[in-house]
């Protein structure tokens, strides 16, 4: 049996209430009628009672019954209560209005006798009902749209809207606001090797703990992957900003179970201060990135809150990534010479090339460019540049006079990586009719060359080919000398800094001694760079050295000035 409804009569008119109740009694439908007087009354009856259906009079003293029906349905616990208006006129206009305003149906006065009044009522809550449901799926759909189906989080989406809720545009934020962003290092590499599954497990457990360390209303947000944002409110010092960064950093170290196997994974975290550091929500986003771009670059599982200096060191980085692509697309780079001399007799035996940055206001050297094109691999296409444009230029000279001279290439570890550096530069040495006895690969060591077995095989064939070998910047960094054995290795440079005139320059001297001690008995040969001075040739000399390079014999050059020194002394 269906179940008593519950009805609630809103009518000031006394006989319209009494057709009303005898209708009922009449048909003895299963309904119990509440009767109110007035819209405040009917407004207590309903804070004191449920109601299934309330039957509503559209014309009442006072309050116009549109305005009651948008402010009972304004009113929160309000529940499941359809609405039904009543009316003595016949206006379509009107029912349409009653009906937008939030009611289910519209019946006139005249009609309440003959009316099916029990069907009136049940068809409202069926109505009211359906619209209920519409609007949870409403709900469903907004949570969709809204969350990130894997941790329940906020999405990218619902964490734009947040923000800019807090921060609006007419600048009317209230408070103060800290923006974390995360990022799980190394995350790729687990999802790599253990698969999607692991992959997702930690991510979850990643948001429980982070989840842990927040207070309730605290944002916090999944924008995509393996990265997190936190929304903090009511902070005001970057030192609390920190504070909260690491606590929740802290929280991340723990390592996790996965089925057998315990991981650890750690996070970088960049944080930015509203009003502190940025004015609007699109430059909290963009400082608070920087901050965890910072983060990366210190090495991973670091901590950064944002600074001006950070933004600085992070426009250049911006502008060199850029610009490396532009220059490479123009082909608008350029190369230095610099003379290598032999020590004992003073006589030119060679070139060393050096890459530089087009001659533009915005300059860089390749001591900071050559890092970034490694870190986004732009250094292979700028490395086949390299190859390519030293290659040909020693052919020009070639072909010009009698050049006998070699020429140094510097090549990064990181294009060592990739097999296809060696077959190019073998292939152009051959395009231009090169000798590879004439060009001397200059290879800076890296813990690349610990465990990378196509490094190692690539050194080994491009020897094999005939091209002379040269271990660039030996005794700062990583040097090892167990490279110098396994490596057909024939010509180490000793670093420059060793010649740094500081108060330990005097154990500098010592090092570098011992190190060219050692190495001519390695049979190597050996270079020193970065000769400055008449003192420092002197210095090489002695240690029996057998070449040097530096700004004592002379500085790198263009081409076209190296011709035209010939061409005076021809
Ligand atoms: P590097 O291969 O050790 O090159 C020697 C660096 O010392 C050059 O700096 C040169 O200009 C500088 N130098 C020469 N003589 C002196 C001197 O007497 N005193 C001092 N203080 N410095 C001197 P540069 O051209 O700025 O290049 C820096 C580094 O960038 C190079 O060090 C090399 O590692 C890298 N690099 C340059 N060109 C290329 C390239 O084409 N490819 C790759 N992969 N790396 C390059
Ligand atoms: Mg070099
Ligand atoms: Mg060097």
């Amino acid at each position: 049996m269906r179940r008593r409804l519950e009805v609630l009569v809103v009518d000031d008119d006394f006989a319209d209430r009494k057709i009303i109740r005898r209708t009922i009694a009449e048909k003895a439908l299963n309904v119990n009628v509440v009767e109110a007087t007035s819209v405040d009354d009917g407004l207590e009856k309903l804070r004191e009672q449920r109601f299934d259906v309330i039957l509503l009079d559209y014309k009442m003293p006072n309050v116009n019954g549109i305005e009651m029906v948008q402010r009972l349905r304004a009113r929160a616990g309000l529940g499941s209560v359809a609405i039904v208006m009543m009316s003595a006129s016949e206006s379509e206009e009107l029912a349409v209005a009653c009906l937008e305003a939030g009611a289910q149906d519209f019946i006139l006065k005249s009609e309440l006798q003959k009316l099916n009044l029990e069907r009136a009522i049940v068809h409202a809550q069926k109505r009211f009902e359906l619209e209920h449901k519409l609007h949870q799926n409403y709900l469903d759909v907004k949570h969709i749209a809204e969350k990130d189906p894997l941790t329940g989080l906020s999405n990218r989406h619902h964490f734009n809207q947040l923000m800019s809720v807090l921060i609006p545009k007419d600048g009317s934020a209230s408070g103060d606001i800290a923006l974390v962003l995360l990022d799980l290092d190394n995350f790729k590499f687990i999802n790599d090797t253990l698969g999607h599954d692991a992959g997702d497990r930690l991510l979850i457990e990643f948001s429980t703990r982070i989840k842990n360390q927040l207070r309730r209303h605290e944002g916090f947000a999944r924008l995509g992957g393996d990265e997190f944002a936190v929304i903090l409110t009511g902070i005001k010092t970057a030192e609390q900003a920190a504070m909260v960064a690491q606590r929740i950093h802290t929280a991340l170290l723990a390592p996790i179970a996965l089925g057998e196997t315990e991981l650890s994974c750690n996070a970088s975290v960049g944080a930015a201060m509203y009003p502190l550091h940025a004015k609007t929500k699109e430059d909290l986003v963009k400082f608070a990135d920087v901050a965890m771009y910072a983060a990366k670059r210190a090495g991973k599982g670091q901590i950064r809150v944002y600074d001006e200096m950070m933004h600085k060191d992070f426009s250049r980085q911006y502008d060199i990534q850029v610009g490396l692509k532009q220059h490479l697309q123009d082909a608008a780079f350029g190369m230095h010479f610099q003379p290598v001399v032999e020590l004992h007799s003073g006589k030119q035996i060679g070139y060393e090339a050096l890459l530089r940055w087009p001659d533009i206001a915005q300059h860089f050297v390749p001591d900071e460019f050559i890092p970034v094109a490694e870190k986004n691999n732009d250094i292979h296409a700028i490395g086949e540049w390299v190859i390519n444009h030293a290659i040909a230029q020693l052919a020009t000279w070639q072909k010009r006079i009698d050049f006998d001279q070699f020429i140094a290439i510097n090549i990064s570890p990181i294009q060592l990586q990739s097999e296809k550096v060696t077959d190019y530069i073998i292939e152009r040495a051959e395009y231009y009719h090169v000798k590879p006895e004439n060009i001397v690969l200059e290879i800076t060591e890296t813990a690349l060359f610990e465990h990378h077995q196509i490094i190692k095989r690539s050194i080994e064939s491009l020897s094999a080919y005939g091209f002379k070998i040269s271990l660039d910047d030996f005794g700062v960094g990583y040097s090892s000398i167990s490279h110098l054995i396994n490596y057909p290795i024939n010509i180490v440079k000793l670093d420059k800094s060793l010649f740094k005139m500081d108060e330990s320059e005097e154990k500098r001297l010592s090092i570098f001694e011992a190190l060219a001690g050692m190495l001519k008995r390695l049979n190597m040969t050996v270079v020193a760079e970065g000769i400055e001075s008449e003192e420092q040739f002197k210095f090489c000399q002695r240690l029996n050295i057998d070449h040097g390079q530096g700004y004592f014999f002379a500085e790198p050059v263009a081409a076209q000035q190296i011709e035209s020194t010939w061409l005076e002394s021809a």
